[in-house]
This record gives C-alpha cells, structure tokens and sequence, in this order.
C-alpha cells in the first residue's frame, strides 16, 4: 500500500506565543503612509477614528517579536495549529520526484486563513472599548471570519459584500448572519459613497474598492464604531506569520527543508503569513529559500501593476500606501478566485519584490481550476478557487523537477476550503469557465488616475 498523505501535527502548547514582525529584518524600512489631503506621512492620530491604537502600534512596529495575547491563542486553539501535510498523492500522479508539503488553513471556522487576524482584530477593538466594527467582503471568506470573531467578543458587525458576490454566494451572507452579523450588498443605499456609485450606475455589482469606501464611511461616522481590514496592512500580514512559524516546525518534523514557498496573493496575507518567517530566516543568513507570489492574470497586481502611491480604495478615502497597483478605479473581471480580485498589493510583499527576494506569476483562471480538481482527486481537500492558484504553481515546479530530473521540496500554503464555491466547480465541470486577461489599455487608463504624490517623500 502506499501511503496516502502523511500529517504533520502540532499540540496545542505549540500554538505560537508571538508573531513575527519583519520589520525588524529588512534592510530598507517600508515606504512611510501618507495623507491623502496632505502628502505627508500619516501620524497615528490621523488613523485613529479607523483602528484602535494597539493595532496602528503594530503597523508601524520594528519589534521583531510581539506577543500574541491570551485570549487569542485560546482562540486559536479551536483550529490551530493547523495540519501540514505531505501530498504523496499527488507527487505519485505527478510522477514527480518533488516532495510537496501544503499547510492547510482550511480548518478554521469560515474555512481560510482570514480568522488569524479577524480574532487578534476583534480582541484589540474589544480591549478598547469599540462596540461595532464595519468591514467589506468580496468573497465572503473575510466577512465571515470577521463576523466569527465579533461573535466571539462580542462585538457588534457590519459587512458590505461586494454585489456580485452577494448575489453569486448566498450561502456565504447566511453563515454572515449566523454568526449574527448584518450584511448589505455594496454598493449600498446606506453610506454616501454607496448612493453616489449607485446615482452614475444603478446597476453596478461594485467591487472590494467600493465596498471599502463604505466601510470606512460607516466607521468614520460613528464613535462605536472602527474598521477592520482583512488583508494588505502590515498588521494583518503581521497576525497571518502564526501559519510560517508553525511550518517551520512541521518541516522540521518531517526532516526537510523547503527550497521553494509559494502562496496565492490578493492582498497577500497568506502569502506572508507563510512565507514571512522563512524570509526572515534567510534575510538573517539562516536558510535560503525561493518565494513564489501567484495572482490570476485577471488582476495581476504584482506582475503588471506599478509599484507606487495610490489609494486602498475606490472613493479615495483610505492613507495612501505604497504599493503594486492596477489604480485604484479598476473593476475586476468576473472570475470566481473574489479573495484575488483587488488592485494594490500589500506595502510589504510590493517592497519584497521590488529587492527581488520574491518571485511572481500570474495564471489564468481555467488552468487553476483544473489544477484545484487534479488536486482533489489525489488529495481528498476541495480547495478554494484563490488557493488553486497556489496549487497550479506547486505543480508546475513539480512537473518541471521532473524534466530536469533534480528533486525539490516544495511547500505551499492551502488558504481554504471550496465548500462555498460549488457553482464555480459546476461550471468549470461543464467547461464553461472563460480566462480574462487585463487588458494593457485599462491598466494604463487607471493608472492615469493614481495621484503623483509621495514622490517627495522619499
Ligand atoms: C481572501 C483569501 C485569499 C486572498 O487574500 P490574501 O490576503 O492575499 O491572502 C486567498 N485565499 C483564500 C482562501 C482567501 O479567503
């Protein structure tokens, strides 16, 4: 009998006791954030009516270490750490003499990585006194790992879902609402950035850009009330590293070493949250390692955006952060990886790749889904649609260690689970799914849009 898949678990003691920050190991410091009015670097002040001030401390921190709180690794140990597994499986049907790893976030309530920092985010706000947070959700993997964690603490939750998705995912906004969380489509009648996008276009089925702006309306308007991100800010990337530093261990169980780390990027949260602590690692001269970013060729960010100043949303309402952008007005395609469909690309793994630490790859859309199903059938795991982009790179480099004939350890990070995307399955089963590619025109033509400040500021 071969093996099937061999696991690789961790108990509950071994829950990380602090996050990694990788602040404190990069040569050239981020690019400071800036005012939209002003140009000039954001104090913490200005941040304030958004985030509470532990959170703002963590976005700015050189700490290389800082501590997780109590209440949240009880929190995490409901699903941490999560399992690594050896995909034996899958390297057989590969005929691969790759051995690959994946860790697998799906095992968290909502399914994805998103609750790492949904719980470290509501237990923050809790401590100071917020009663409601607002927040967006494409996808709906961010609205439900927000409304999870505000159940938890007993806060208040508000979601802005992404049209499209509201209507595409129904399932997604209930299990929102059991955890007793209100959703609205975005845009929405009840913010005024909402009833402005809905004024122009009465049918817009919005995008994350717009469901942002509304959320930051929300909260900015009401004293109970702070947002809340799921991705892109450092202190997010920052809450995601539990997942690398648990795998640095797994690996180390299993007696390998990684030479290549490739997670998917939306935002890039569990890109980093993999693959953060390992660059670490190698930044300090302790290991090296190739990194592999991968984003749909539909909103590639990282591969064909520039890295420079704009907006984090559509109504111009966030700091300018520095960053891989597509403009801050673009409007994805219709394709069904929604954690994927975003036009900037977090501050931190933007500057990685600008000092060329980290490599990216854009894919389309039907190779991955036949990828998530090639995946499946050796695997058991329904992956995510954003996950299979991950996975289609893994195999890639697993089929090319076969035609080179050279082993290689490949690990990646299996965001979450598919259990919500069946209708993208059906119709990638029926052959009905299309690949977009983003066309060079509308890259150029939100780009015209992006301000030309912080150029100065450097
Ligand atoms: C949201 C999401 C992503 C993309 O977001 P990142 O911040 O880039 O990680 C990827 N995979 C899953 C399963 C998601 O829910």
């Amino acid at each position: 009998m071969t093996r099937s898949h061999t696991k690789y678990l961790l108990g509950e003691e071994r829950i990380p006791r602090s996050y990694y920050n990788i602040a404190a190991d990069l040569a050239v410091p981020p690019a400071p954030v800036l005012h939209p009015g002003t140009g000039q670097p954001v104090g913490p002040d200005d941040l304030a009516p958004l985030f509470p001030m532990a959170l703002i401390g963590q976005e700015v921190s050189t700490e290389r270490e800082v501590e997780i709180p109590g209440p949240v690794r009880e929190a995490y140990a409901l699903y941490r750490p999560s399992p690594l597994f050896r995909a034996h499986r899958l390297e057989a049907a590969l005929d691969t003499p790759a051995h690959i790893y994946y860790k697998y976030e799906g095992v968290s309530p909502g399914g994805s990585h998103k609750p790492n920092t949904a719980i470290a985010q509501a237990f923050y706000n809790k401590e100071a006194g917020v009663k409601r947070l607002a927040t967006e959700t494409g996808a709906g993997q961010w609205g439900s790992a927000v409304a999870f964690a505000g159940a938890l603490f007993g806060l208040e939750v508000k979601v802005y879902m992404v049209r499209a998705s509201y209507d595409q995912k129904p399932y997604r906004r209930n299990l929102m609402e059991v955890y007793g969380a209100e959703v609205v489509a975005s845009p929405s009648l009840t913010t005024e950035y909402g009833k402005r996008v809905l004024n122009e276009d009465p049918d817009s089925t919005g995008s994350l850009g717009i469901a942002i702006s509304e959320a930051v309306e929300d909260a900015a308007g009401r004293e109970d009330t702070k947002y809340s991100l799921g991705s892109v800010l450092n202190h997010v990337l920052l809450h995601q590293t539990v997942i690398g530093q648990e795998a640095i261990e797994q690996m180390a169980m299993a007696g390998e070493e990684p030479d290549v780390i490739i997670g998917c990027t939306g935002g890039g949260s569990n890109f980093a949250g993999l693959a953060f602590p390992f660059v670490g690692r190698q930044l300090r001269g302790e290991g090296s390692y190739r990194f592999m970013a991968v984003e749909p060729a539909a909103a590639p960010s990282l591969t064909r955006g520039e890295y420079r100043y704009d907006f984090g949303d559509t109504g111009q309402m966030t700091p300018l952060v520095k960053m891989h952008t597509l403009g801050h007005d673009f409007i994805p395609q219709p394709i069904h990886a929604g954690g994927l469909r975003y036009h900037g690309m977090a501050p931190l793994v933007s500057l990685l790749k600008e000092q060329g630490i980290i490599e990216a790859r854009a894919v389309h859309q039907t190779e991955t889904f036949e990828a998530g199903v090639r995946f499946a059938r050796a695997e058991g795991i329904l992956p995510a649609p954003e996950s299979s982009h991950a996975i289609k790179v893994a195999i890639d480099e697993a089929v090319r260690a076969k035609e080179e004939g050279t082993a290689r350890v490949i690990l990646f990070n299996l965001s979450g689970h598919g259990h919500f995307d069946m209708g993208a399955y059906e119709r990638s089963i029926a052959g009905r799914l299309e690949d977009h590619e983003y066309p060079e025109e509308r890259i150029a033509a939100a780009l015209e849009a992006v301000p030309a400040v912080g150029v100065a500021a450097r």
